[in-house]
């Protein structure tokens, strides 16, 4: 049922991945600098956020180490739920309470690196790691203003300093993906990546989708498995 889907998921990273080379292939010859690299995880400390069906390639492809992290992260999500306010103070309490992806593996390398989510891929990073990893919250009104005025305003998502066209190319691959699981399905459902897979693993969410936007929402709410963070559009 979930094939079909989860197959062209698989060939769309593929081509974007190409896409992306091309892209810093043309960025280096003329004259920039991509800093992202192997052993490189800064970003990965981000929330992370995809398609269910993007979760779904995922969720197939752990070890048992790697689903148990998943749960301890879910769990921890979970608890601090209650504290978060708004879209801010969720990415704040992720990167500096609720830690690190659970797919990043000791060694500093992305555990599931050939499924990763396109939001991964996307983030090309034209600054030195250290700033990936950097709460800027912490910055002198100084040294924010040295850092946005030293950024490449015709690449980067301004005032951040990743790949604008990267990123808006993995949004559009995202809405597809969206717009073809509400084709099959009748809802599309959008969230932090490692509480999709948690959903998958231990709750099987792919045998209870398909039965349609109303069983799936009652299914959830029962469960207390909704949060601001899933996203599913009203039909
Ligand atoms: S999925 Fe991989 S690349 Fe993406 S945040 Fe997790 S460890 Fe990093």
């Amino acid at each position: 049922m979930w094939q079909h889907l989860t197959d062209a998921v698989g060939e769309q990273q593929a081509l974007f991945d190409r896409e992306i080379q091309a892209w810093i292939d043309r960025y280096t010859r003329g004259g920039g600098t991509i800093f992202c690299g192997k052993g490189c995880f800064n970003c990965c400390t981000l929330a992370v956020n995809c398609t269910f069906p993007e979760a779904l390639r995922v969720s197939l492809s752990l070890s048992s180490l790697q689903a148990e992290r998943v749960r301890d992260h879910a769990a921890r999500l979970m608890d601090r739920m209650h504290e978060v306010a708004d879209l801010k103070s969720y990415l704040r309490i992720h990167r500096q309470e609720i830690g690190s992806c659970p797919f990043l593996d000791e060694g500093g390398s992305c555990g599931i690196y050939g499924e990763r989510p396109f939001s991964c891929r996307a983030l090309i990073s034209t600054r030195e790691n250290y700033w990936c990893g950097l709460d800027f919250s912490t910055l002198s009104s100084e040294e924010k203003r040295d850092f946005v005025e030293s950024l490449d305003r015709e690449v980067v998502s301004f005032p951040l300093h990743y790949v604008a066209e990267t990123q808006d190319r993995g949004q559009v691959l995202e809405k597809g993906v969206a717009e073809e699981m509400t084709r099959r399905f009748g809802l599309s459902l959008y969230g932090d990546l490692p509480y999709l897979v948690h959903l998958e693993r231990e709750h099987r969410l792919s045998s209870i989708i398909p039965l349609g936007y109303e069983i799936t929402m009652s299914f959830l709410d029962q469960n207390s498995l909704l949060n601001p963070f899933l996203v599913i559009p009203d039909r």
